[in-house]
């Protein structure tokens, strides 16, 4: 465990894997540095795991599967542990939101506030889903009885990103626990330490040894393994498009496992004629702007008529200047670092393009930005593009910065055909009155997620997820137990 002797709250970091109910080495495996994006400095290690490593974290889990007595429990027994476990992350969550804040650079009050508030809601709510759900009978009648049962899929690996480490994790874990599979996450190269913390303080809640595993590694070695592995019997996966398919790929060159993608986005804000135009554009800004744009719904586009486009770029510019980088550690700050220095410079790529397609900067720099005494870290503040062409790169392609592009539109029908003009169908937002008109617009956008008058709103009864190339998985609800289950059916007679 390597101590951060610099973080304002002292933090231990778990390095390795999580194998077998205990923190492991991943023995002969290269030593990767993770480099903090807040200031480029190394804050411990990554134990990439190779195959066969990963073979034998998923040879941990059929045993914990087949012999535990958790696949076999009533889900009553499993959602009490994943209760207990909620508890126990809320007793953690200083350390948790400090490490994922170390690792990835979102402020620590959002990493505590909005990331860890998060992961213990829906580990909660999964938990106490469990008392509540029956399973149907088909038949019942004097001769026959014949009802079918959801059974664990088996082992389910979880593969999942940087940019809500946590979040995005329980998304996967809480559902497929829950439902009695034993799982191997893996988690992203850029936030392997908060997982493991996240792990041990499964097992104390009550998670038999081998049910929940963690294997660190890089995507193309570690994560390819757990995609190709014959015994992997689900993948459940958040992250890029490119990686969703080649997810797919392994599926069908291996065993046919079940993958569910969660992928990319290009989500835009469309506001109607009647709308509230300061209200909608200080929400697309602000949700562009979230976790320093680093989110799969940012809404990266404001699509808006002539007439309100100066007003809303005036908006959109406030938001912005309001939100500059400052210390990820600092609990005062509301706007982080970005992830690397690597994604710092796509961005910076993706801004100077677009300015060279004819957009303007309206906000921001084409240039990283530099906080004082933090020189070495990753900083880049908020940019709103004006005057953005529909069917150029920045508005085609995902940032994953805090870019905000405002596209220029004549007509609502052009707004719609903008707004689907995209590989991409995650999330929308619309803005307006006219209820008859929110409801035309609502019903034509093609995206897994519309939000009215409002942006990133739900709860964990509500499912998340997209459409086209944004994948078809669907994280939170009761529905996403079905992703980590089969369907037996049973036809009984009962004549002789
Ligand atoms: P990524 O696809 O590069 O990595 C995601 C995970 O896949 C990581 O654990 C990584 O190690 C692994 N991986 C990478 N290459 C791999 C390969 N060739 N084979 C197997 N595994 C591999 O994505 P990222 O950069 O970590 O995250 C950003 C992306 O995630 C964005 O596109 C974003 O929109 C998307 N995302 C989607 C959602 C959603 O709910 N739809 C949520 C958050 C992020």
């Amino acid at each position: 465990m390597a101590v951060i002797p610099d973080a304002r709250h002292e933090i231990e970091l778990r390095q390795g894997a999580y194998v077998g109910g205990r923190l492991v080495d991943v023995g002969g495996a290269d030593r990767v540095a993770v480099v903090s994006p807040r200031d480029g400095r190394t804050i411990g290690y990554l134990h990439a795991a190779d195959r066969a490593f990963v073979d034998h974290a998923v040879a941990v889990a059929r045993r914990a599967f087949d012999t535990s007595g958790w696949a076999g429990a009533p889900m009553r027994e499993r959602g009490d542990v994943l209760v207990k476990w909620a508890g126990l992350v809320a007793e953690s969550a200083r350390d948790l939101a400090s490490t994922v804040s170390l690792e990835m650079g979102k402020p620590v009050s959002q990493a505590l506030n909005v990331e860890l508030a998060a992961v213990e809601k829906c580990l909660r709510w999964y938990g106490e889903l469990a008392g509540k759900r029956s399973d149907a009978l088909l038949a019942h009648e004097d001769s026959v009885l014949a009802y079918s049962v959801e059974e664990p899929a088996g082992v389910v690996a979880a593969v999942v990103p940087w940019n809500f480490p946590l979040t995005m994790t329980v998304w996967k874990l809480a559902p497929a626990l829950l439902a009695g599979n034993a799982v191997v996450l893996k988690p992203a190269e850029q936030t392997p330490f908060s997982a493991l913390l996240l792990a041990e303080l499964g097992s104390r809640a009550g998670l038999p040894d081998g049910i929940l595993n963690v294997v660190n590694g890089l995507g193309r070695e570690a994560g390819q393994a757990l995609g190709r592995h014959p015994d992997v019997d689900v993948v459940t996966f958040t992250g890029s498009p490119a990686t969703g398919r080649a997810f797919m790929n392994y599926s069908a060159e291996s065993n046919g496992k079940r993958v569910w993608p969660e992928l990319g986005g290009k989500s835009a804000t469309v506001v109607l004629r009647d709308a509230d135009v300061r209200a909608a554009a200080t929400s697309a800004a602000e949700n562009a702007f979230f976790n320093q744009g680093q989110m799969c719904s940012a809404s990266s586009r404001l699509i808006v008529l002539d007439e309100h486009a100066d007003e809303a770029v005036a908006v959109a510019c406030e938001v912005a200047a309001a939100l500059q980088p400052a210390d990820p550690l600092d609990p005062a700050t509301g706007f982080g670092a970005i992830v690397g220095l690597d994604a710092l410079a796509g961005i910076e790529e993706k801004v100077a393009d677009a300015l060279e397609q004819g957009a303007t900067l309206a906000a921001g720099s084409s240039r990283r930005a530099v906080v004082p005494g933090l020189e070495g870290g990753a900083y880049f503040a908020p940019v709103v593009l004006d005057h953005v062409r529909p069917e150029t790169r920045i508005a085609q392609d995902e940032v994953f910065g805090p870019v905000l592009s405002v596209i220029r539109v004549a007509s609502e029908d052009e707004a719609i055909s903008v707004a689907n003009g995209t590989r991409y169908g995650l999330a929308a937002g619309v803005w307006g009155r006219d209820v008859a008109a929110i409801h035309r617009v609502t019903r034509a956008l093609r995206a897994g997620v519309v939000w009215v008058n409002c942006y990133e709103e739900g709860d964990m009864r509500l499912p998340f997820g997209g459409i086209k190339e944004s994948g078809f998985g669907r994280d939170k609800g009761a529905d996403a137990l079905h992703k980590y289950t089969d369907t037996k059916s049973v036809w009984m007679r009962l004549d002789g």
